[in-house]
């Protein structure tokens, strides 16, 4: 037996949330069984566990976009008992039973080794969030930024993807501008690396089609008018990589700013990432994130918590990222 957080339909718009003991036997289909240490609570894992978001795809769930754990038993020849993995997305916690567990079954094409230089648990620290930052920086690089190009802007800096860009831009030399809607947490971003800081107000309402060049590329984890407002703000060349919709899954914007000023607009989805940008990404993050950085954003909760811990994600009540430790509750 085994403990998991269970989402079961109630109705059309609502799921039970409670912790129940498994079998392994209950697990779904897969060639290799994970002993879970940790997972995490992801935006879109909180949009799952309060049902404001039609993310599961089939009831009864165990949610959890990602986990770090050692290899049980292993069918697929990559993998060997013992071995230590990271698992990001791949619908997992979407549509296959997810982290959020003290075991996992999954496809072995899923998995990631654990890279030697980190522990699971920071694994869980940086998880999607962290993973998305730095296939949002790996993004900009491909096409063309670097350092000298100017000062680069991160929105949602409060937040999981947002805090780990502003670190690892930081850690690569970049002049770091960050957005948040929360000043009580200035000392916080500028901590991680955020040389200047506006408020996120500056770009969260309608704008005009193009405005001041302001910065030479950006990270956005928020979308909507801020993202328009980004693109209408970037640079003549300038790099944008856009990964969420925190304020909104719209785009309210115009060309002008692509056909006018060249920009270059990038988008950045982590579910079904190659596993080779996959293995690129985590061995990116062990050479360039500053790890002391890391410690500061972490809090650890349990089975118990995450509820409440996911209404608080999405009431903009939590910030840097949240591991959840399945074998403490
Ligand atoms: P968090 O909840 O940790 O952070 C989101 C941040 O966005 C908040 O901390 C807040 O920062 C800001 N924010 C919240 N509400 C609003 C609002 N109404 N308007 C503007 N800003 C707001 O989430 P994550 O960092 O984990 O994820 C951020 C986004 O990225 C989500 O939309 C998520 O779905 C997406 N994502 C996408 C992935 C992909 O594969 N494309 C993978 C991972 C995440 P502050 O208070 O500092 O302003």
């Amino acid at each position: 037996m085994f403990k998991a957080l269970v989402l079961k339909k109630q109705d059309d718009a609502n799921a039970s949330v409670s912790v129940e003991d498994l079998n392994i036997s209950d697990l779904p289909e897969g060639d290799v069984l994970v002993k879970v240490s940790f997972s995490t609570l992801n935006y879109k894992d909180a949009l799952a566990i309060t049902s404001s978001s039609p993310i599961i795809k089939n009831y009864p769930m165990v949610p959890g976009i990602d986990f770090a754990g050692e290899v049980e038993e292993s069918n697929n020849d990559s993998f060997k008992t013992g071995d230590k993995v990271i698992l990001n997305g791949f619908g997992v916690g979407e549509k296959h039973w997810g982290g959020m567990a003290q075991k996992a079954r999954v496809k072995g094409s899923w998995l990631v080794k654990l890279p030697e230089q980190i522990s699971l648990k920071q694994a869980m620290a940086i998880g999607t969030a962290g993973y998305t930052a730095m296939l949002c920086v790996i993004a900009l690089e491909k096409n063309g930024m670097h350092p000298e190009k100017g000062e680069v802007l991160v929105t949602g800096a409060t937040g999981g993807v947002g805090s780990i860009a502003i670190t690892l831009l930081n850690n690569l030399g970049y002049q770091v501008c960050a957005s948040s809607g929360r000043s009580e947490y200035h000392d916080y971003i500028k901590s991680l690396g955020a040389q200047r800081i506006i408020n996120r107000s500056e770009l969260s309402e309608k704008g005009r089609p193009l405005g001041k060049e302001i910065w030479a590329g950006a990270i956005d984890s928020v979308g909507s008018h801020t993202l328009a407002n980004i693109c209408a703000s970037t640079k003549y060349g300038g790099i944008i990589a856009a990964c969420g919709l925190a304020q909104g899954f719209d785009f309210p914007a115009t060309v002008m700013p692509f056909i006018l000023r060249g920009v270059t607009l990038v988008g950045v989805d982590s579910v079904y990432h190659s596993i080779e940008g996959r293995t690129e990404a985590w061995k990116r993050l062990t050479d360039d994130l500053n790890f002391e950085h890391l410690e500061k954003m972490i809090k650890t909760i349990t089975f118990r918590d995450v509820e409440q811990t996911a209404r608080n994600m999405l009431e903009n009540k939590t910030h840097g990222r949240i591991v959840l430790d399945v074998n403490s509750y």
